[in-house]
């Protein structure tokens, strides 16, 4: 069994490599558990990062995360890209478990395990990602200017991306499989009244299709079965996220839709010497320098709590 460390950190998004930096800095020599396969995160699979400041002309994700990885390193972060499979995070000492099952012990432990966003779960949906294919309005919108653009859902978040989306695009067609919204009132008439957006109702994607680039969606009614052609060049996917809670199931609380619970504006859970931070706690901003402002936060709140403990 390994000696207990100051510090163990889930994750390595932005809200993990942040906490790592700011807990290196504090020579509390964190351990940080980066995922076996998505280590970097969200953004690894993204192109350019335009609304992270301090980068004048934008920056490509991944190298935005080697980045903020190499910062954390620099200051004595150690990195481990391998998932944590299991945890014991009631007691003083926290255990972690790897993949090879060493079991990994810390006073204090750091949640920063992402969110992952529904797909269609289509052919070409991965490989335009990027290329015209989103998850993300606020982060993709302005590559969009006076294009033709399909967001598909009928959520709160569906009509917002819509409506934001609006502002850019040419035109915005709300692709939903039934034939009401499932979004407040408040949302719906702000989408109705919107001249720019119109709606495929009882519809579903049936088929992506470009070559490097989106061109054009194959939608099916699903009462009639009748397959139409959308020419968009832009497609927003606005079907939910699923927080990476299950490793903390019955330990830590989760809200109803499996989001990690903190005590707000702080990040403690209701597990002392456990802390929270980034999209697997925001359901609303879920944004690169949101995630890095909560994952400061938490390492903050992990240094207090670790200097009450001596
Ligand atoms: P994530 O980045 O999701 O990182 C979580 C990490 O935890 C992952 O590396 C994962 O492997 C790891 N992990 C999960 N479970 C385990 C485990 N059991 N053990 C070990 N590790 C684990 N935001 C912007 O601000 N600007 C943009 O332009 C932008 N573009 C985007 C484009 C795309 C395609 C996507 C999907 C998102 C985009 N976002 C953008 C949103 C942004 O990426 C997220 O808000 C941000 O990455 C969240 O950071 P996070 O650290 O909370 O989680």
């Amino acid at each position: 069994m390994s000696d207990v460390r100051n510090v163990i950190i889930i994750g390595s998004g932005p809200a993990g490599y942040t906490a790592a930096l700011y807990t290196a800095r504090a020579s509390l020599k964190p351990l940080v558990f980066e995922g076996a396969v998505t280590a970097g995160g969200a953004l690894m699979n993204t192109t350019e990062v335009e609304n992270f400041p301090g980068f004048q002309e934008g920056i490509l994700g991944p190298e935005l995360m080697d980045n903020m990885r190499a910062q954390a390193e620099r200051f004595g972060a150690e990195l481990i890209p391998d998932d944590i499979v299991s945890v014991d995070l009631t007691g003083e000492i926290k255990t972690v478990t790897d993949t090879t099952g060493t079991v990994h012990r810390a006073k204090a432990v750091i949640v920063t395990t992402g969110s992952q966003h529904r797909k269609l779960g289509l052919p070409h949906e991965d490989e335009l990602s990027g290329r015209g294919v989103s998850w993300c309005a606020t982060c993709d919108g302005f590559f969009f200017k006076d294009q033709d653009i399909a967001v598909i859902g009928g959520g709160d978040t569906a009509m917002e991306e819509a409506t934001f989306l609006s502002r850019f695009a040419k035109s915005v067609t709300i692709v939903h499989r039934r034939d009401t919204l499932r979004a407040s009132k408040a949302m719906q008439e702000r989408a109705f009244a919107d001249p720019k957006i119109s709606f495929v109702w009882d519809s579903e994607v049936a088929e992506i299709h470009g070559d490097q680039k989106l061109s054009h969606l194959t939608l099916r009614n699903l009462k009639t079965g009748e397959q139409s052609e959308l020419g968009v060049t832009g497609l927003f996917i606005a079907i939910g996220h699923d927080p990476r809670t299950d490793l903390f199931r019955g330990q830590l609380d989760l809200d109803d839709e499996g989001y990690l619970k903190v005590q707000a504006p702080s990040t403690h859970t209701n597990q002392a010497g456990v802390f929270g931070a980034g999209d697997v706690v925001d359901h609303t901003y879920r944004q690169a320098i949101t995630a890095a402002g909560t994952g400061c936060s938490a390492a903050l709140d992990a240094e207090r709590y670790l200097a009450a403990l001596s």
